[in-house]
């Protein structure tokens, strides 16, 4: 979007409005892929009615498809690919059919124009991904691990600083592994320092690390840092070892378990994500992940039923687990995990903590704000009483809590 904006291309949002429509889409799992065709769909019948003149299909479904999805979809005008984005302009302006569907990615500095709400901002740091985990489609759609060089990291979280971005939350699809590729190393850590030089950022948020990735040195880094907040999302999958080969993930029980201990042991808060019902995961092997979720009590944690995806190599694996199982197995994982969070929550009671205040909820006639422990829009909200500025960050005592949420009240 920032990069129509340079362009002089207005944006809108009233469909009445639009000339050309731009479908960004997901493609990783089948239900994305179905969300995205039936948006598609529901656009080619706007387009047939005449009320919107062209239509762009953008992301990872171009990238997977390639030039096919043209010719399912042929009154798609342009398609352009995950390593295309500064195509999107091309794609726009051209008065005939267009492809864009680059291999490489070309580094170019985004324009960018914030979705989210203004104080805080995600920061891609790298695309791609060169593991092989035997469920994952993404490798397939981005390619291997493809990381931006630092100065263009640097400049484009000074750019969101200036423009009033308190909080950057780091994604990739391996944070981790960042700069292996083009440093010949990881160079997560460096990139940390230089990111918390940044006059004006306050908080630092880590997302999507890989387990057999983290260091003992990462862990030190950010208890001991200023601006990275004690928070790590983690996404372990499984804990059975059978299991976690089958998923051709690196590392085994005792690397994630010794991992996990050295977060806790230094009060950093792990979000992690498991899958259930991957191929082979027997009662036995269920029983064991259930034990090491109630007893590692994790910050926070997502789980997802394994989905059997064509073009993965799991996809053809014996011992496929029936759908009924992977939602019981779901359930359970989810209500051990609530109690869980319940009792983390309670520990929160009479304490006073820095909040950063996200937005004013008038339903609630309350502020809503996140600890150093909470990322947006998946972990925990404190819901705030009193006197608070939007985007700062507060103290608050914490008097109250639910399942997901604390209420307090601004000091
Ligand atoms: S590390 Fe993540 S993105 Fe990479 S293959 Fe595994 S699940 Fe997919």
């Amino acid at each position: 979007m920032g990069k129509l904006l340079e362009n002089n291309i207005y944006i809108t949002l009233n469909l009445e409005e639009a000339h050309s429509i731009i479908i960004n889409t997901c493609a990783f799992l089948q239900s994305a892929r179905n969300e995205s065709e039936g948006v598609i769909q529901e656009f080619i019948e706007k387009k047939k009615a005449g009320i919107v003149k062209k239509l762009i299909v953008s992301g990872c479904y171009p990238s997977l498809c390639g030039s096919s999805l043209m010719d399912r979809f042929p009154e798609i005008d342009a398609i352009t690919g995950t390593n295309d984005i500064n195509h999107i302009v091309d794609a726009l302006k051209s008065d005939r059919k267009a492809q864009f569907l680059s291999r490489d990615f070309e580094l170019v500095l985004p324009s960018r124009f914030l979705v989210t709400l203004p104080h805080y901002a995600y920061l891609k740091i790298a695309d791609g991904c060169s593991h092989r985990c035997a469920f994952c489609l993404i490798p397939n759609i981005k390619g291997n691990l493809h990381s931006f060089e630092r100065e263009f990291i640097i400049q484009e979280a000074e750019g969101l600083v200036n423009n009033g971005v308190k909080e950057i939350i780091i994604i990739a699809q391996d944070t981790t592994n960042y700069g292996a590729d083009i440093y010949g190393k990881s160079m997560f850590i460096p990139l940390l320092e230089e990111l918390e030089k940044i006059k004006g950022i306050e908080w630092i948020r880590v997302l999507y690390t890989y387990p057999g990735e983290v260091t003992e040195d990462l862990v030190s880094y950010i208890k001991n840092s200023e601006k990275v907040v004690p928070y790590i999302d983690m996404p372990i999958q499984h804990i059975n070892n059978t299991i976690l080969r089958n998923m051709n993930r690196i590392g085994q029980r005792k690397d994630i378990e010794k991992i996990v201990g050295l977060f806790k042991r230094n009060d950093i808060a792990v979000r992690t994500t498991l899958i259930v019902g991957f191929p082979g995961e027997g009662e036995k092997e269920f029983e064991e992940l259930k034990k090491f979720v109630e007893e590692t009590q994790f910050d926070h944690l997502g789980v997802f039923k394994y989905f059997r995806e064509e073009g993965t190599k799991s996809y053809t694996m014996e011992n496929q687990v029936e759908e009924s199982v992977k939602e019981r197995r779901e359930n359970t994982i989810k209500s051990i995990q609530d109690k869980i969070s319940l009792n983390r929550n309670k520990t929160f009671v009479g304490r006073t903590i820095p909040v950063i205040i996200d937005y004013y909820d008038g339903k609630e006639e309350m502020f809503v704000g996140r600890t150093k422990y909470d990322a947006p829009e998946i972990d925990n909200i404190v819901l705030v009483k009193g006197a608070v500025t939007v985007g700062e960050i507060q103290d608050v005592v914490v008097e109250n809590v639910k399942k997901h949420a604390l209420m307090g009240r601004v000091l």
